[in-house]
């Protein structure tokens, strides 16, 4: 419950006193109305399944839509994962499985998504729309904390066998999830991490803001990471792309 009050937090610090920041760190959602830069990139590159727009058009209506990413970010993400041929993929926080549903897709007929949240009412959304896209048999979902799933997939022999992962659940295990996830993945997977510039609060952390202490502590750590190859994206709220070495 705290993740999400602070979550609406950032997103009114975002539309209010932050705003040249809403400007430069744009999110979709797939209108852009107030944005028109951001409009023609979307009508000249969105290439979105039917389904996932529906799924984005009924996570809409959900009063946590802000938790969605964006759906360019995501098609860019699905582009990244079929670059490298990617079979398996984690998705570490679900939400409404917009995600999970564009990385079922972008995978091919054996490919899986493990999906990793503790909300079945918001995974509970997303299940019907997998359904329609006839890629419900490549998701994997568990309900249950991310760590214990990452845990679970480190005791059965998983390690060195994901392609990709996207880590999107809550700020304070980022450097947990970010570990794991590096034990997770074979060489040359690609680690995407979102939310990395939590609305330009990295800039100026406060040491009361957990979040941001934990996103920005992270930031720093793969700065100097050797372990991986390091790229951090303006893209949406700011997205770090890291490859293993
Ligand atoms: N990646 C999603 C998408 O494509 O739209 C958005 C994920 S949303 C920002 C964060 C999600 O993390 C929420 O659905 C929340 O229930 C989940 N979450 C929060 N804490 C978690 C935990 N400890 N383990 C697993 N999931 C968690
Ligand atoms: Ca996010």
């Amino acid at each position: 419950m705290l993740l999400y009050f602070q979550l609406n937090l950032s997103c009114l610090y975002i539309q209010g006193k932050k705003k040249s920041f809403r400007m430069s760190i744009s999110k979709s959602h797939g209108e852009g109305k107030d944005n028109p830069l951001m409009q023609y990139v979307l009508n000249h590159s969105l290439r979105e399944h039917p389904v996932l727009k529906n799924l984005r058009l009924r996570t809409m209506q959900d009063s946590w839509n802000i938790m969605m990413v964006a759906c360019e970010q995501a098609q860019f993400m699905a582009n990244l994962a079929k670059l490298i041929q990617a079979k398996k993929a984690l998705e570490i926080g679900v939400y409404t499985g917009y995600n999970t549903l564009n990385m079922a897709l972008a995978l091919p007929e054996d490919g899986v998504v493990v999906g990793c949240d503790i909300s079945e009412e918001y995974t509970n959304i997303g299940k019907p729309f997998w359904k329609e896209a006839g890629v419900e048999h490549k998701i994997d979902l568990r309900i249950q904390p991310a760590l214990t799933t990452l845990d679970d997939l480190l005791s059965s022999g998983q390690a060195n066998t994901f392609d990709f992962v996207f880590i999107d659940a809550d700020k304070v295990n980022y450097d947990n999830y970010y570990e794991k996830s590096l034990l997770l993945l074979r060489k040359g997977g690609i680690i995407a991490i979102d939310n990395v510039l939590w609305g330009g609060r990295v800039l100026n952390p406060s040491p009361n803001d957990a979040d941001t202490v934990a996103i920005d502590k992270l930031n720093k750590k793969l700065h100097r990471d050797i372990r991986v190859t390091l790229s951090m994206l303006m893209v949406g709220d700011g997205l770090t792309l890291a490859m293993k070495l």
